[in-house]
């Protein structure tokens, strides 16, 4: 999960690294305030998890308090790259006298967190190691001992890093790295870490991002509302990426669900989705799996594929029956459903599907079969 820039620097300034005084507003009266607190002297941040702000016209420096009003209603009336604006940072100005790049991830190649430092800030990262690949620094932390202060001190020294800022940094890198740690976060990036000219130094930009599967440690954390239905998915405990196809697929396992796309296509269908409802196929997961598929109105047939190894076909089955039986009450059953079940207890699970009332389910006994009749289901019904 991403965090907002005032998110983030909120979470900056409780583990100790300074950042901008600043106000976040949701309008432009509420910008227009802020503007006046800071005695005129602000900058106005869209806030959207979106990097490269500054260069798309994110970043705006008022020099009136009509100005700032303007911007701030432009701004908030125009999406930004798309995007809708629904919240303004505004910041007190600094005086930048210089701008450095200091990030923590986790790494890719030595199983430990990897501080990265340039004294070159303020551009893309991406960008710099593009052009001047050199002045990208590199210190592995060793999670045991946390980040050494030499280590960095000798990255800064090689840097070209003036000595008088060296404590300085270190101590805020060291908290940076504390934060990354302890809210687990897979991106802890300042990006610029200004100078300013009166000396101090200052999270001008913050980035966090947090490893979704530790949210659950992190109750202080914000939350986002699932919007797409991929992101409804995953709150559901359920793996779940919409195709362009027209045949809904739903199984257990990510190997055994790509496998029955594979098989669809090769009969010459179309999967209208990749869903994958792993241990959750024995709780909800056929009941939400089935209601996520239904909202697609492309879907012309619902193929389940079930293999029961750790999980039992019965007990499977039955999730079908109570799923599809109550889908159609509600009248909300517009589709065949075609199942595959095969494995543990699989002759009981077949008996429990053939004394569903639901006429709309059919049953196949290999999945070459079930794959046929969803294949044929979906043509007849393109053909109607
Ligand atoms: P990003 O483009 O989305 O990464 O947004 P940033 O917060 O990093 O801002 C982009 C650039 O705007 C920075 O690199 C700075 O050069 C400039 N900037 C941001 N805040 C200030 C400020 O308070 N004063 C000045 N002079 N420049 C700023
Ligand atoms: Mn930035």
């Amino acid at each position: 999960m991403n965090l907002f820039e005032y998110e983030a620097k909120e979470l900056f300034l409780k583990h100790g690294i300074p950042v901008p005084k600043g106000f976040i507003c949701k309008t432009p009266l509420e910008v227009e305030m802020a503007y006046q607190d800071l005695q005129g002297d602000a900058v106005l941040k869209v806030q959207v998890l979106l990097g490269g702000r500054g260069k798309a016209g994110g970043i705006k420096f008022p020099s009136s308090l009509d100005e700032a009003r303007i911007l701030a209603e432009k701004l908030f009336s125009t999406p930004f790259k798309g995007i809708q604006i629904s919240q303004i940072l505004v910041e007190e100005r600094l005086n930048i006298s210089h701008e450095f790049y200091l990030s923590i991830t986790p790494g890719t190649s030595r199983g430990c967190p990897l501080l990265v430092f340039s004294p070159k800030g303020g551009i893309e990262i991406e960008e710099l190691a593009a052009t001047s690949p050199d002045l990208i620094k590199k210190v592995y932390i060793d999670p045991r001992y946390g980040l050494f202060g030499h280590a960095f001190r000798f990255t800064l020294g090689e840097a070209n890093v003036p000595r008088s800022l060296h404590d300085q940094l270190i101590q805020l890198a060291q908290k940076l790295y504390r934060l990354y740690w302890d809210l687990d976060a897979e991106l802890a990036e300042i990006n610029p870490l200004v100078l300013t000219s009166d000396g101090r130094l200052i999270a001008a930009d913050a980035k966090l991002r947090i490893d979704d599967s530790a949210l659950f440690r992190h109750p202080e954390l914000p939350r986002r509302t699932p919007k797409t239905v991929e992101e409804r998915a995953k709150s559901l405990g359920l793996s779940y990426v919409t195709l362009d196809g027209d045949i809904g697929i739903l199984s257990n396992g990510a190997g055994l669900t790509m496998a029955t796309m594979d098989q669809i296509e090769l009969a010459g269908g179309k999967p209208a989705n990749f869903l994958d409802c792993g241990q959750r196929i024995i709780e909800n997961g056929v009941w939400d799996g089935l209601n996520l598929i239904l909202e697609n109105p492309r879907v012309r047939v619902i193929l389940i594929n079930v293999f029961g190894g750790g999980v039992r076909c019965d007990i499977i089955a039955e999730k079908i029956v109570q799923a599809v039986e109550r889908l159609e009450q509600d009248s909300k059953l517009s589709v065949d459903v075609i199942v595959c079940l095969q494995g543990r207890n699989m002759e009981e699970g077949k008996y429990i599907l053939s004394k569903c009332m639901t006429k709309r389910l059919r049953q196949a006994s290999t999945v070459e079969e079930a794959v046929k009749l969803a294949v044929d289901s979906a043509n007849y019904s393109n053909l109607r």
